[in-house]
């Protein structure tokens, strides 16, 4: 394996990104990063501290002087806002929309970037989001672009929130995902795009066990991993 060995996975909202990585991240030793999670922390704050998402100049302002760290606690990603950890705040409707407002300005992401990058440093990383392959991490040996029909992705994230105690209908979440859909494809930096070389896996019609085998499989056919 190349040391270190660095995985992006990117595609759009519910395309079973999360599981993917963390399951992959897990049979090969690896650990998983949820670069979302930065932009949600970035968010949170800014909603916390009552500022408009799209106050350009506000938001700017606040996160240029947060504190925001990853960490990995026994193999679940943690993270900390000014040092304390919100993770279990960072899945909120309210939270989801402003990621997806906050994300499209250049200091919030030139800010996050760099913590995203730290993270693998001397170690080897399944990161997971919709610019690691272009942006993040340009020289990742191997970069995938999962996607997933949006009837299939919307189904995917109702069963997830009502698992984790959200109520929500499946027309209220296809519209959540296609609007977000949209505000990350069409923002003006690190759009939501396959990377040139990355190898899109449609999931729509897979489990997520089928589509780590499929890149285990990949990984073997460079050498890099036995096939589970
Ligand atoms: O992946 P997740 O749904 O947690 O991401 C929340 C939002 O954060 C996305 O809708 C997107 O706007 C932003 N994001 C991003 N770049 C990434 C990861 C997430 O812009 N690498």
């Amino acid at each position: 394996m190349p040391d270190p060995l660095i995985i992006a996975i990117d595609g759009p909202a519910g395309a079973g990104k999360s599981t993917v990585a963390q399951k992959l991240a897990a049979s090969l030793g690896l650990t998983y990063v949820d670069s979302g999670a930065t932009y949600r922390a970035a968010a949170l704050k800014v909603l916390e501290a009552g500022i408009d998402p799209n106050n350009e100049g506000a938001v700017a302002k606040l996160i240029g002087g947060t504190n925001l760290q990853v960490k990995s606690s026994n193999g679940e990603p943690r993270v900390l806002v000014d040092g304390t950890d919100v993770t279990s705040r960072l899945r909120t409707p309210e939270v989801t929309l402003a990621a997806a407002l906050v994300s499209r300005l250049p200091e919030v992401r030139a800010k996050l970037i760099q913590i995203q990058r730290s993270f693998a440093q001397g170690r080897g990383v399944v990161m997971e989001g919709r610019d690691i392959g272009t942006v993040v991490f340009p020289r990742a040996q191997l970069k995938i672009f999962l996607k997933a029909d949006v009837e299939e992705r919307a189904r995917r994230r109702l069963k997830q929130d009502s698992s984790e105690g959200r109520k929500a209908t499946l027309e209220t979440t296809a519209y959540e995902i296609g609007r977000r859909d949209q505000l990350d494809a069409e923002r003006k930096i690190s759009p939501l795009m396959a990377a040139a070389d990355s190898i899109e896996i449609d999931s729509t019609h897979l489990q997520a066990d089928q589509v780590v085998r499929h890149i285990l499989e990949l990984l073997k056919e460079k050498g890099w991993a036995e096939p589970a």
